[in-house]
């Protein structure tokens, strides 16, 4: 499969099918390639997501590839600059620093920064390289901003923490009910199946403090305050239940707990419901009776849900809603979570978290481990290890003291960079391996310089749980190199073994010890990918999950009381900020500002703010405000909109000059650990 060109023209331009490198969709696309150049991108018709359809981010992905900033040589610090280094000297500076760090002050002195951006293959090598060649369970990655409630919540609910439907599957809905999800810009060719399925006559009901435009296609319109999804969860549940909507039969032979939820839902009439969400009671009631009436209800979710101090809870309560109506295990239906980068589903699926190895099996598992061990000729740590988050903490602490990171750039996309900043100064050595010199690099000892997805083969994993090939079209820039071939090298430094001929034979071991991946092999992958749980070499995959049974076999209702966001307004910062994604943009922009017809479109950061706010404020359309939190504030344009409610201001995350996240509350999750992106106290004025 290594650099297939499924087909050329005759002046010799080769089209090589892979997958887009941005949200988890998994569009399939062919870079188009004369020599060793990408000079553009053609949609794939045959690929069974996105079916000849791409975004504009995927009409562009070829754009950063060329780009003059790219990486091309490692780079080691040297009185205080970044200076060119060679391979050896760089890959054995790291490996001095982890090894030191761990015999000096104990494994769990070093830590492992894992990407979504990267291969399954490329995160099954980097936990790898954590467990069994640092000897530490510190390995995570960036599904701890975004979808670890995901993960934990429909774990507890279901016994299996993806998205349950397929992405397809959507368009044939009779009811879609969207909670803190901006699909139109953020997964856009999930938003063509749900106006596929609005044109075929589905009803749409979207939960959001903004009139996003799917607020804009839908039958209602839910226009909450951030962080108050549980009560308007608990509010739709009870007019479900006392207008006798839900589905008794589903509820008494599929699930457990239903009573016990109920002695918390009863307390959340509509009214009530209405005074905490500010969504009147009467549109509470409406999209109650929708659902309800509903044959099956999809529901679909992102960040809106997640990420919060509540964040597992959310998740928990979405999934008590769709159990409630009955709505899980069939087509048109279920719990649908829409993972935010190319390869986050797959890097939580290859173990690239501090609890778990590779097929969401437990470290604490005496049995799973002396499998690993057997397979991998090394005892491994029996405890978690630390998530991203605390990784953090502990570093700020002075207790972490080396750190490796794979693409991934926390001083822009985790909350309260002042406080990252400290954490990633308080290390004795940070490592960052990168296709371009982003912000975190800026405080490194040592950088590695990586190749685009355009530039290796291997797979990535897309929402839906499928799994799909990606293949390398051009060579990459100078001396840089795809990211399994560091991390093998730096193994082997290490004193791993990681003699692996490509990523095939990587994916063919992970296959071997994950039984969710029992039966998948690169080989099996034409044309159409397969959706796991695949257990074996026969089974075709599986596009809807709890079928006949969840997977942890009933499905357990969890009794959720609201709780506010950890930061709620006060005189001195009255109004709520939220924060998300654009269509143009791409999370911290590395790529994308990099991309001319993008950036064009958004060349910098914005705050939108309801026209009532800004008149009381003094601030003008189109002018400067300053935005403030605790945190620190920042000056930006000034949009005034009526998309947004009173009270609420929301900004976008893509810009390093002024980033947002130096705004947001790095409070977090107890369970998931996920930081709250999504609400905190802030003041606006003009500036
Ligand atoms: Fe790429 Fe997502 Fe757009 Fe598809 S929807 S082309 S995967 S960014």
């Amino acid at each position: 499969m290594t650099n297939s060109a499924w087909w050329k023209t005759s002046l010799g331009m080769r089209f090589v099918p892979t997958i887009c490198p941005y949200c988890g969709t998994g569009c399939g696309l062919y870079l188009k390639v004369e020599g060793n150049r990408v000079l553009g991108v053609a949609p794939s018709l045959r690929n069974p997501v996105s079916k000849g359809r791409l975004c504009v981010k995927g009409w562009n992905a070829h754009s950063p590839i060329g780009h003059p900033d790219r990486l091309t040589t490692p780079l080691v610090r040297r009185n205080g600059a970044l200076r060119q280094a060679t391979w050896e000297d760089a890959i054995g500076l790291i490996a001095d620093a982890l090894r030191s760090a761990a015999s000096t002050h104990g494994p769990n002195a070093v830590g492992v920064f894992s990407s979504a951006r990267c291969t399954n293959e490329e995160n099954y090598l980097a936990q790898k390289l954590a467990r069994a060649g640092l000897g530490t369970n510190n390995v995570d990655h960036c599904a701890r901003t975004c979808h670890s409630p995901t993960v934990a919540g429909l774990s507890i609910s279901f016994g299996s923490g993806a998205m349950t439907n397929s992405i397809d599957d959507l368009a044939d809905s009779p009811c879609i009910f969207a909670i803190g999800c901006n699909a139109p810009e953020a997964h856009p060719l999930v938003a063509w199946r749900v106006r596929t399925a609005k044109d075929r006559g589905a009803t749409l009901i979207v939960a959001d403090p903004r009139r996003t435009e799917l607020a804009r296609w839908s039958d209602l319109h839910l226009q909450l305050y951030p962080g108050t999804d549980i009560a308007l969860l608990n509010g739709l549940m009870h007019a479900v239940v006392t207008e006798s909507l839900h589905r008794r039969e589903f509820i008494e032979q599929r699930t457990e707990g239903f009573d016990e939820m109920w002695q918390v839902v009863r307390q959340y009439p509509p009214g009530k419901a209405a005074a905490i969400t500010g969504v009147p009671e009467a549109q509470i009631v409406a999209a109650a009776r929708l659902m309800g009436r509903a044959d099956r209800v999809a529901t679909i979710y992102t960040l809106g849900i997640t990420e919060h101090t509540v964040g597992t809870h959310n998740v928990m309560s979405v999934a008590n809603l769709a159990m409630t109506l009955g709505s899980v295990g069939k087509p048109g239906a279920g719990v649908n979570p829409l993972r935010g980068q190319n390869n986050v589903q797959g890097a939580c699926d290859m173990g690239a978290l501090p609890n778990v190895l590779p097929g969401y099996q437990q470290v604490t598992d005496g049995t799973v481990r002396a499998k690993f061990e057997q397979a991998w000729g090394v005892s491994l740590a029996s405890e978690p290890g630390l998530t991203l988050t605390d990784m953090l903490i502990q570093a700020r602490a002075g207790n972490l003291k080396a750190l490796y990171i794979i693409g991934e750039d926390p001083m822009m996309s985790d909350p309260n960079q002042e406080h990252v900043r400290q954490a990633l100064e308080s290390l004795d050595f940070l490592a960052c391996q990168e296709i371009f010199l982003n912000e975190t690099c800026r405080l490194a000892d040592v950088v590695l310089p990586a190749g685009s997805f355009a530039e290796k083969d291997g797979t990535f994993t897309n929402t839906e749980r499928r799994v799909q090939l990606l293949h390398r079209a051009v060579a990459s820039p100078g001396e840089a190199r795809p990211d399994w071939q560091i991390i093998c090298a730096l193994g082997e430094a290490l004193g791993l073994p990681m003699p692996y001929s490509g990523p095939a034979q990587v994916m063919d071991e992970m296959a071997s010890l994950s039984p969710i991946y029992g039966g998948i092999s690169h080989s099996r992958l034409v044309p159409d990918g397969l959706q796991w749980p695949c257990p074996d070499a026969s089974h075709p995959g599986t596009p809807i999950l709890h079928t006949e049974r969840f997977t942890r076999g009933l499905g357990k209702f969890m009794a959720i009381e609201h709780e506010p966001p950890a930061e709620t307004p006060d005189p001195e910062y009255p109004l709520i900020l939220s924060t998300g994604r654009m269509l143009f943009h791409y999370n911290v922009g590395t790529m994308t500002r990099r991309t001319p017809v993008l950036h064009r479109e958004h060349p910098r950061n914005f705050v939108e703010i309801s026209p009532a706010d800004a008149r009381r404020l003094g601030i003008r359309p189109n002018g400067k405000a300053k935005v403030t939190t605790r945190r620190g504030a920042l000056t930006v344009e000034a949009r005034v909109t009526e998309d947004i409610k009173e009270g609420v201001i929301w900004m976008p995350f893509h810009f390093a000059e002024t980033p947002t996240n130096a705004l947001t509350n790095d409070a977090f999750c107890p369970i998931s650990r996920t930081g709250e992106y999504k609400a905190c106290a802030a003041s606006v004025e003009p500036a």
